[in-house]
């Protein structure tokens, strides 16, 4: 049975079925404006992928746990729910590579998705060799006819900077980004890129002009205490202005939305098609180990997709990332594996995994607590799945990640704000999917 919480006055205006980030920003941008605001969800919480956990007493987000800063808006979002002094940037600590076999190495710091910008320096030397090091300079030799741009990443690369540069570099990122192989990232999901291909010539002038057009500063940023503070705060607002919210209700059809009150939002995936997407499996650790202080992989390591030494694609080691979560731990280690495949008997593999990748021993009685937690990314919606004349917000429609998701769920909000008239002849914005974030 339903439970609901809060009061309003009036007739619904507005129906926001899904109360993860996306559906939170709508329905407190409409309540904010004066309208009357129904949130219908589907668990007994709010939050969606920006959820909680403790583990090992430590209460550490469960899903998204850091936001991109490019266009302001999540940290624009934060300042206005009172948690501007509470944006902190991660360590500067750099990340990790674990190739197909070997130690693992540190991650050239200079690149795009791996791609290097420098191909002759020391660290990309290290994890290339000489040999593929002077096959990516090739790439400064090499015209650029432009003639193809419907290619997958990992093919532009291959033909610049060669096999040793895609395997070795490119693939680990993507993989531990994207889940996928760079063969199978098209070229124009990595924004920019081509266009400045066509302007410079050569891939490693692209990326590093790329990288000299990112904000100064860090490419994510964190919130003290978790990013599940922006849910917190959120429903504390939702609260304020009077929304109604339904939660254990789930909309199981999109012929059950003509049954709700007012202007419909669909915020959750799943309703307009079956839901698609890939699983992922994330692997907790609250570790007691002196080693690790040392930091050995920096903020963590991503995992080229033949290496057969672990299971994992990518593990953070949460407590060098984030200072506040490093004193909140007190002594303690914090470190996540992702996994795309769930393997048997996941707190021993974790647990494996964890020590081949940070290169430390960590035994059996070092693991203080461990967790496990599934998600599913969906996939977007096709243009044919889009029916007409429903307003769609969220992953399936507004981009990988809360920069993309926030943005476009605020454009949403102010479309259906906007007067009669110019909220008849927009349209709302549709971001590209995979402009963001990993997970
Ligand atoms: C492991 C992981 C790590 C990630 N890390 C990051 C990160 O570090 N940075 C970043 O920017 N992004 C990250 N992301 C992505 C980000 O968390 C999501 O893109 C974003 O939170 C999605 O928000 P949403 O509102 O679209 O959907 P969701 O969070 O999926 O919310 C949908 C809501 O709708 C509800 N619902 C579903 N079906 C129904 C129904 N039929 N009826 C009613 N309610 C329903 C659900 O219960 C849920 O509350 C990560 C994702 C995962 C899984």
């Amino acid at each position: 049975m339903s439970t609901t919480e809060g009061t309003t006055e009036g007739a619904t205006e507005f129906t926001v079925v899904g109360g993860g980030i996306a559906g939170l920003v709508v329905a407190r941008k409409l309540a904010m404006a004066g309208r009357t605001v129904r949130l219908i969800e589907a668990s007994d919480h709010l939050g969606g992928t920006v959820a909680s956990r403790l583990v090992g007493g430590i209460n550490l987000d469960s899903g998204a746990e850091s936001f991109a800063t490019r266009g302001n808006t999540v940290a624009e979002l934060a300042r206005e729910l009172g948690l501007g002094d509470e944006i902190v940037s991660p360590s500067d600590e750099g990340a990790w590579l674990q190739p197909v076999t070997g130690a693992a190495l540190p991650l050239p710091s200079t690149g795009v998705l791996g791609i290097p910008s420098t191909p002759l320096s020391v660290d990309t030397i290290a994890v290339l060799g000489l040999a593929g090091a002077l096959r990516a300079q090739l790439d400064s030799l090499i015209p650029w006819f432009g003639r193809r741009t419907d290619i997958s990443l990992g093919k532009l690369v291959r033909r610049r900077m060669g096999k040793a540069a895609v395997e070795k570099l490119v693939a680990p990122v993507v993989h531990g980004v994207y889940s996928l192989h760079p063969n199978d990232l098209p070229l124009d999901r990595v924004a920019g890129l081509t266009e400045r291909l066509a302007l410079h010539g050569s891939l490693a002038m692209a990326v590093r002009s790329l990288r000299d057009a990112m904000p100064a500063g860090t490419a994510v940023q964190g919130i003290r205490g978790g990013i599940n503070r922006l849910v917190t705060e959120l429903a504390a607002d939702l609260k304020t202005y009077g929304v109604i919210v339904e939660f254990e209700r789930r909309i199981e059809s999109a012929e059950a939305l003509a049954d709700l009150d007012g202007t419909v939002i669909v915020a959750a995936p799943g309703i307009l098609a079956p839901l698609r997407g890939r699983a992922v499996t994330l692997a907790t650790l609250v570790l007691n180990s002196p080693e690790l202080d040392a930091e050995p992989r920096g903020s963590g390591v991503l995992v080229a997709p033949d290496c057969t030494a672990v299971s994992a694609r990518a593990l953070t080691h949460s407590t060098a990332k984030w200072q506040w979560l490093k004193e909140l731990a007190e002594g303690r280690h914090v470190v996540r594996l992702s996994y795309n495949t769930e393997p048997e008997n996941l707190a021993e593999v974790a647990r494996h995994d964890a020590e081949v990748l940070l290169g430390v021993e960590l035994p059996p009685d070092a693991v203080v607590d461990f967790a496990r937690q599934q998600w599913i990314r969906p996939a977007a919606l096709t243009a044919a799945e889009r029916t007409d004349g429903v307003i769609v917000v969220g992953e399936t429609v507004g981009g990988t990640g809360l920069a993309s998701i926030v943005t476009h769920a605020n454009a949403a909000a102010e479309r259906l704000l906007a007067p009669a008239e110019e909220a008849k002849t927009g349209s709302l914005p549709v971001c590209p999917q995979g402009a963001g974030e990993n997970g």
